[in-house]
């Protein structure tokens, strides 16, 4: 719909919703209409993008949202497969164009739509799960460097992997060495992508799904030195340092702490916890790769946060590589928070 100023200036063009607190999600600035294919070519340009990117998997990010400037639309690619969400209102009415538009040139086999997340609540919309093209079965096989996943595009968190990290595993690479800790490891992504390089693995996450995957994927990459445990990393740290254990690399990976500005203050407390125990189970010239993917949290908070953690630790450590999500998962300059994911690599020092 056309937007206008308090005195008829025209604004732009918006996809509009009549029950979130973001009423106006602008698609075009200017007083010009936008094009009635303006979806399927911004589609195409989404996709001409990820295939200048040449990325090493067959697993990514097409649609970002608003940095594809298709605000509230994600698709992501598994091989043969795409994932659709539609988060507002408008992006829900327009999933049969939405669909055309994939079918036509992404050539899936099949689409189906993770329409599950809880923020579809606040549009007004129901949360389920459709095929809106083709077929699309329970497990997926898909490749993310040397590594080979198993994936439910159905019942998976987010689409089914967290495909935001992957540049951060390449990084991650460079470092890893000896004993490794992955901790918050979902279906393993750091700890599969980095045991090549390490002599043992220890992933742990709480959810007993992803431990049972972790186990499938090790075993179907022929990697028989990752162990994976469910449990919760909080009581797990604190167990390892009671035990003495130690590790030379160390992935820290949680969920966002902060999903809304209020648990800000509870998400530090805990974003210091885990770093502070980290840090001690690390060895000097230990690596560890820290993560945030709140987005109310800034990186400017997280480095704070974790320098805090060294001084409690009474460790002395090195900024090695700041970093953010993939390059499929753009960051648009004028909007902060979609700098969501802050990647940090340090060094232990002493
Ligand atoms: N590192 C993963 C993604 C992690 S997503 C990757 O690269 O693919 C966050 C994970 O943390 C989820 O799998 C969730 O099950 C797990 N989790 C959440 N709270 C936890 C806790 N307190 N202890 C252990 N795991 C937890």
């Amino acid at each position: 719909m056309q937007v206008a100023s308090e005195r008829g200036r025209p604004i732009g063009h918006a996809l509009f919703s009549d029950e979130s607190q973001i009423t106006l999600r602008m698609v075009a600035f200017g007083p010009a209409v936008p094009p009635p294919d303006f979806i399927e070519r911004r589609i195409a340009a989404a996709i001409a993008y990820r295939q200048s990117l040449a990325l090493d998997a067959t697993a990514y990010r097409l649609v970002h949202g608003e940095a594809d400037r298709l605000p509230s639309l994600i698709v992501d690619r598994y091989g043969d497969y795409l994932v659709v969400q539609a988060l507002s209102q408008g992006t829900d009415r327009r999933l049969p164009e939405i669909t055309a538009a994939l079918a036509k040139l992404a050539r899936p086999a099949g689409i189906l739509a993770r329409n599950d997340p809880r923020v579809r609540l606040l549009e007004g919309l129901e949360q389920r799960v459709d095929v809106l093209y083709g077929d699309v079965p329970e497990r997926l096989e898909v490749r993310e460097g040397a590594v080979g996943y198993r994936v439910d595009p159905w019942k998976g968190q987010k689409t089914g992997l967290f495909l935001d990290q992957r540049e951060n595993r390449e990084a991650a690479l460079r470092y890893a060495r000896g004993r490794l800790l992955d901790a918050f490891s979902y279906h393993g992504g750091f700890a599969l992508a980095l045991a090549p390089r390490c002599d043992s693995v220890l992933a742990v996450d709480i959810s007993a799904d992803a431990v049972a995957r972790i186990r499938e994927n090790a075993a179907a990459n022929g990697l028989r030195h990752v162990e994976a445990r469910e449990m919760n990393v909080f009581d797990e740290l604190r167990e390892l340092e009671r035990t003495g254990a130690r590790f030379d690399t160390i992935v820290l990976d949680p969920p966002a702490f902060a999903k809304n500005k209020a648990a800000v203050p509870k998400a530090m407390s805990g974003y210091k916890e885990i770093n502070l125990r980290a840090l001690k189970l690390l060895e000097p010239g230990g690596f560890l790769v820290t993560c945030s993917c709140s987005y109310n949290v800034s990186e400017e908070m997280f480095l704070d946060v974790v320098s805090d953690a060294a001084a409690d630790a009474a460790a002395e450590v090195s900024l090695v590589e700041k970093r953010a999500q993939g390059r499929d998962h753009p960051i648009l300059i004028k909007v902060p928070e979609t700098h969501y994911l802050k990647c940090l690599i340090l060094r232990k020092l002493a």
